[in-house]
């Protein structure tokens, strides 16, 4: 079995640890939870294994339906095994349902749909709060070259198709989400996670919140909600 060497990178929520093979790495999912930007932090039991699981669900689902991603498979409850990817340091948001920072930034109501879904990019950088960027930004500064962002438009786009589907079928509404990817050998994929921390989810019926927004507004049952997300999608948390 794939054993950790050392620490690669330690994020907010996961770290990463080089393996004996150069071409994988270990993503532990820890308990931490932040939001603001690594303002507000918390320890809250169980979420790294809730996590851990829940991502692996989607991304096999993912991957069975043409999204190629990093995801090889479960080595314990709260840590996987990755391939490693040249990250690009680019947040790529998709929005069904206005919330969050666009309603802050354009004024809009919560809720209001987003019809066709938008697109966004954010440059990942806490010292600057993770600040909007565009196209032209990202080819200018050398992060990602035009095809680059083609593909992960196109790839973002369609993960959001294959989500809303499986969500609405257990009832649940995928508001938005944020993805992140990488490259290895020259080819782009999917990489860090789908998780309740990245995405935001309501109750179909009731428009309860089931995801990080419940910490960052502190509405308490947190690691209840991911796992009732996951209950409704079937996905085994042991
Ligand atoms: P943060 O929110 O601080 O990025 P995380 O705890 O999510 O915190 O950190 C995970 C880190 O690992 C991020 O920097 C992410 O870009 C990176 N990462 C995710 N998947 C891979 C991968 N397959 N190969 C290399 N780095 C990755
Ligand atoms: N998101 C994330 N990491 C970030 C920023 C956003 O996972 O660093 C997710 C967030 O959970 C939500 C979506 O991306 O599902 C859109 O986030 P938004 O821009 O509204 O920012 P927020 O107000 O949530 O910080």
């Amino acid at each position: 079995m794939l054993e950790k060497i050392e620490i690669l990178k330690t994020g907010k929520a996961k770290a990463l640890y080089t393996t004996s093979d150069p071409s994988k790495l270990i993503m532990e999912y820890r308990d931490d939870t932040s939001a603001f930007d690594g303002k507000k932090i918390e320890q809250l039991a169980g979420k790294g294994t809730v996590n851990n699981r829940f991502n692996g669900h989607i991304m096999d689902h993912l991957q069975s339906k043409g999204v190629d991603n990093h995801h090889i498979e479960a080595t314990a409850p709260n840590e996987s095994i990755v391939m490693s990817l040249d990250m690009f340091p680019i947040e790529c948001v998709v929005r069904n349902f206005a919330a969050g920072s666009i309603c802050k930034r354009l004024g809009l109501e919560e809720a209001m749909v987003m019809e066709p879904p938008i697109f966004e990019f954010f440059y990942k950088d806490d010292s600057l709060g993770d600040p909007l960027i565009n196209d032209c930004h990202i080819t200018a500064f050398g992060w990602a070259n035009e095809d680059d962002i083609e593909v992960m438009k196109e790839l973002t786009l369609k993960t959001n198709d294959i989500l809303v589907t499986l969500f609405d079928s257990a009832d649940l509404i995928l508001v938005d989400f944020k993805l992140e990817f990488g490259k290895s050998d020259g080819k782009i994929y999917l990489g860090d996670e789908f998780t309740p921390d990245g995405c935001r989810v309501w109750d179909k019926e009731t428009k309860k919140k089931l995801d990080k927004d419940r910490f960052r507004l502190g509405l308490g049952d947190v690691v209840e909600s991911y796992q009732e997300i996951a209950h409704r999608l079937g996905i085994n948390l042991t």
